[in-house]
């Protein structure tokens, strides 16, 4: 599926073959992030045929919201330009943008975007709104979309299956722990109940006992 493709930016022209490759290098970032247990999404940042920045989707792991694949692609990109543009690289990810990766995009001057999968709930490149095409932007990024978007879709698939097994799998233990709880409980009530009936048999007794 190609989502969308516009007006190429001047130094990043498509390589469908190039595409192929770093696009499956971002799917083995993604990877990386489900082992982790953060959802799975990839990225790389590529100029001049080489990756000079990657990341993987981490705000868990690195406490901090803003830990978007893109974004942690983006910034070591820079750092190893040593410049906060990037102008005529190639961002390569393996699910569309959010709006905040979308708007870094275009802070980075990223030549072109290619992503994998479509986001259905928060994708702001061409699915819930079209960032990049924000008239306002001085800037123009040449995208591309569904590269390699059954790979990406799977891997967020398999993942959330297996989060949400997990989730079941955790609310079992937890029932048959309350389970228990409660019958401990009663369990440790018995002897009261026992110790109670035997202080109002003791009452009984001294009553007899004062009566006679
Ligand atoms: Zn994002």
């Amino acid at each position: 599926m190609q989502a969308g493709t516009k007006a190429a930016a001047r130094d990043a022209q498509p390589e469908p073959d190039a595409d192929l490759r770093w696009m499956r290098r971002a799917l083995e970032l993604a990877q990386t992030a489900a082992e982790l247990g953060e959802v799975p999404v990839g990225a790389v940042v590529v100029l001049d045929g080489r990756a000079i920045g990657e990341g993987f989707n981490r705000p868990i792991s690195n406490r901090d919201p803003t830990a978007h694949a893109e974004i942690v692609a983006l910034r070591a990109a820079a750092l190893a330009l040593d410049n906060y543009r990037l102008t005529g690289a190639t961002l390569y990810v393996t699910v569309e943008p959010c709006t905040m990766c979308a708007g870094a995009l275009v802070h980075a001057r990223i030549g072109r975007l290619v992503f994998g999968a479509p986001e259905p709930r928060a994708g702001a490149v061409v699915t819930t709104s079209q960032v990049l095409d924000n008239p306002g932007h001085n800037h123009r990024v040449d995208t591309t979309g569904g590269v390699l978007a059954a790979e990406s879709g799977a891997l967020l698939r398999t993942f959330f299956a297996a989060r949400r097994a997990d989730q079941a799998r955790a609310l079992k233990v937890k029932s048959a722990d309350q389970a228990r709880s409660l019958e401990k409980k009663s369990a440790d009530q018995a002897p009261l109940a026992e110790q109670r009936g035997a202080v109002e048999a003791r009452d009984t007794n001294l009553g007899e006992a004062t009566e006679s």
